[in-house]
């Protein structure tokens, strides 16, 4: 039964739902009760720096703590958030939430960076830089503790919009990423001109480098483009020991991925962090190479 109502619910969540419809009302009303009534969660997973093994930032995912449903995952509500424009007030919900999440951390002595996830409806509103820089110095953090991360699919939706409101956010101090990378369809071209930091090289690749050799050299090149663009390079999905490896051999910057934490409960991560000990890499057999 249990299983049942878990299936059904994945999808009422669903992104098909017409965005119309009774119960497609219903839902937001239920959303936006959640934002309200305090059932989002806020998720944290480590980054580390692939040659210290240092945890030098977090990115924030939410999860919706449905009375009924349990913790619902973010891909069933973000795409219905996205379609319906709720997205906006539950982006400034996980901004503040991240703010709070690094006073607290700062207050313990550990100074991070925060990633927050953005979304195109977000990129769309040109209030949203002065927004997200007031929610933040209220808790005393500076954009530059901040990065903000995008899909291509995002900006590529309206790349002049998305442009205009990136630069501002940039100029402020805010760090950009571009998440997913490699899986959507912006040209090269089109991302030269984007003032972002970092690309982060999607999970797909990285999890399956190790037995694949065409995701290897993918994982290969998105390194080298970053690094001759002069950006920091994310490997997202790190799942082993030896992805971690490889991926310090390949001059990659910082990962993230289960092998080091699944995102936990923000009330966990200090706790995480004071007891995280990096591997012992040089201890290993450096991996055959693979190219
Ligand atoms: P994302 O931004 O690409 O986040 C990374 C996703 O990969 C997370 O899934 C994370 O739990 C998962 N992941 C990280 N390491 C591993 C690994 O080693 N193996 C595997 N199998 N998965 C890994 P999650 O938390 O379910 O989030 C899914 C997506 O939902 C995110 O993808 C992001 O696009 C969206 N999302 C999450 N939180 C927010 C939010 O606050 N706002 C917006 N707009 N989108 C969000
Ligand atoms: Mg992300
Ligand atoms: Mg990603
Ligand atoms: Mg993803």
């Amino acid at each position: 039964y249990a299983a049942k109502q878990r299936q059904s619910g994945s999808q009422l969540y669903s992104p098909s739902l017409d965005a119309g419809s009774q119960e497609s009302l219903s839902l937001l009303g239920e959303l936006r009760r959640a934002v309200e009534g305090g059932q989002l969660r806020l998720f944290l997973q480590p980054k580390v720096d692939l040659r210290s093994g240092q945890v030098i930032s977090a990115e924030a995912l939410v999860r919706w703590e449905h009375p009924q449903r349990g913790l619902v995952p973010p891909m069933q509500f973000i795409p219905f958030a996205e379609q319906t424009g709720f997205i906006r007030q539950l982006s400034a919900w996980v901004v503040a939430a991240s703010a709070r999440a690094w006073r607290q951390a700062r207050e313990r002595g550990q100074v991070l960076r925060i990633s927050v996830n953005l979304s195109t409806r977000d990129l769309m509103d040109q209030d949203l830089p002065l927004k997200i820089r007031a929610a933040i110095e209220a808790e005393g953090v500076p954009p530059s503790a901040l990065c903000l991360e995008i899909t291509e699919s995002a900006i590529m939706d309206d790349p002049a919009r998305a442009l205009s409101t990136l630069e501002q956010l940039s100029a402020m101090g805010f760090k950009l990423s571009i998440d997913d990378f490699g899986t959507g369809y912006s040209s090269l071209a089109y991302l030269k001109r984007l003032p972002v930091d970092e690309l982060k090289i999607d999970k797909s690749f990285v999890m399956a480098m190790e037995r694949d050799l065409d995701d290897a050299k993918i994982v290969r090149s998105t390194v080298e483009l970053a690094h001759n663009l002069g950006l920091s390079v994310v490997a997202e999905g790190l799942e082993t020991l030896r992805a971690w490896q490889i991926l310090a051999r390949l001059g990659c910057d910082e990962g993230q991925g289960y092998f080091i934490s699944k995102p936990m409960p923000e009330a966990q991560f200090v706790d995480w962090l004071e007891q995280w000990k990096p591997p012992a890499l040089d201890a290993e057999d450096p991996p055959e190479s693979l190219f």
